[in-house]
């Protein structure tokens, strides 16, 4: 059998990271798996041109959201073999997932993995950008010391109303991690949760009300057709003056352009995520260069624990998909010719 996983390039570390398990070389210690299995394992690290060869024969293909091979209708349906669509962590909107439905391939993600190192992450990030840390940090390695430049623009968080788009695993973990910060925190989800609301001191509102009353948004849903470029220029304009978000979803649930202009105008106040569209960005790409931003690259959810238990989660599909075993169901996004993952299949 044929297996196929695009991962990035090996390069050289400033020192030796013995964890680190996601490159082509250490592929998250798959190499050895599927040799002791007698399998074929490719691994590429772009997908673009040298995946066409693969299609014709490839069994299983693998990989991550943060380095993505965007498997099109296109290219699944000239891979005639393709039983298994694994992805290394947790969103899978890199593949098409109608087109795998309708091949009957199965989807399967790593759910879990990485949502603590995600929260962690966006808390991170929305700290950095209410206390304009990277204005003071810049001041702090180039030798100055103006100090109004930097706290006429600084905040805290306590008191903040934050809106919570995407209530799931992350959106609650989120909530969890700043409700000690004395903030009033209100949700929007298309499952609402009360059983969780008194724990978390959180509120359940509609979509208009989070958009329109919080000072910060932090965006923690799927990329699916409804949540697609959702944050329009509309939108955006509908969020309060002053205000800030944080993505560490995906990147094409904003409006690229709608965003740089809002931040330009003045009216959002600041913008951090790691999520972009494409992935790899460009070094073009508008994000890079717009103003009151604190963007990074994809890495939120690939911490070196994360990246472990990545390795463990990807080893436990593939072992159900060689015995025969059913895949755990909070795994499955794509199964038996049905989109069956709560997450994806909100209409
Ligand atoms: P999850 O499935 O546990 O939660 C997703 C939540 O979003 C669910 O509660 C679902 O009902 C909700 N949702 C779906 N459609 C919605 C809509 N139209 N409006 C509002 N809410 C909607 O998933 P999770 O583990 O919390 O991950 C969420 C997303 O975060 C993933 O799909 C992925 O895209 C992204 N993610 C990013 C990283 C990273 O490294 N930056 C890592 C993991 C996940």
């Amino acid at each position: 059998m044929k297996i196929v996983a695009v991962l990035p390039p090996v390069v050289e570390l400033p020192e030796p990271s013995p964890g680190y398990l996601f490159n082509v070389e250490r592929a998250y210690n798959l190499h050895e798996y599927f040799a002791s299995k007698g399998h074929e394992f490719v691994t590429l690290s772009d997908a673009k041109e040298s995946l066409e060869p693969h299609l014709a024969d490839m069994s299983i293909f693998i990989c991550s959201p943060f380095y993505p091979a965007y498997l099109t209708k296109e290219l699944i349906n000239r891979s005639p073999n393709l039983e298994l669509a694994v992805t290394a962590g947790i969103g899978s909107d890199h593949f098409d997932l109608e087109a795998c439905a309708a091949r009957n391939i199965t989807v399967a993600e790593v759910t879990g993995s990485n949502v603590v190192s995600v929260a962690e992450h966006t808390v991170m990030q929305i700290l950095i950008l209410l206390r304009n840390f990277i204005g003071g940090h810049q001041q702090a390695v180039n030798g100055e010391w103006n100090l109004p430049k930097i706290g006429a623009y600084a905040h805290d968080l306590e008191g903040k109303t934050v809106g919570i788009f995407g209530f799931g695993r992350i959106g609650q973990r989120v909530a969890a991690r700043l409700h000690p910060f004395d903030v009033k925190l209100i949700y929007n989800d298309p499952y609402r949760r009360k059983d969780l609301e008194a724990q978390l001191g959180v509120k359940y509102v509609s979509f208009n009300k989070l958009v329109e009353t919080s000072d910060i948004i932090t965006i923690h849903s799927p990329l699916t057709d409804k949540t697609d470029t959702l944050f329009n220029r509309d939108v955006l304009d509908r969020t309060k003056q002053g205000s800030y978000i944080v993505n560490t979803a995906r990147g094409r649930i904003m409006d690229t352009a709608a965003l740089v202009d809002s931040l330009k105008s003045g009216h959002l106040a600041g913008y951090a995520g790691d999520v972009w569209y494409p992935q790899p960005a460009a070094a073009d790409h508008p994000w890079r260069t717009m103003p009151k931003q604190a963007m990074t690259i994809h890495y939120s959810g690939m911490t070196l624990e994360a990246q472990h238990r990545i390795e463990i989660g990807t080893k436990a599909i593939l072992d159900n998909f060689f015995e025969g075993k059913a895949q755990k169901q909070e795994d499955l996004i794509v199964e038996d010719g049905e989109i069956v993952s709560p997450s994806y299949k909100i209409k």
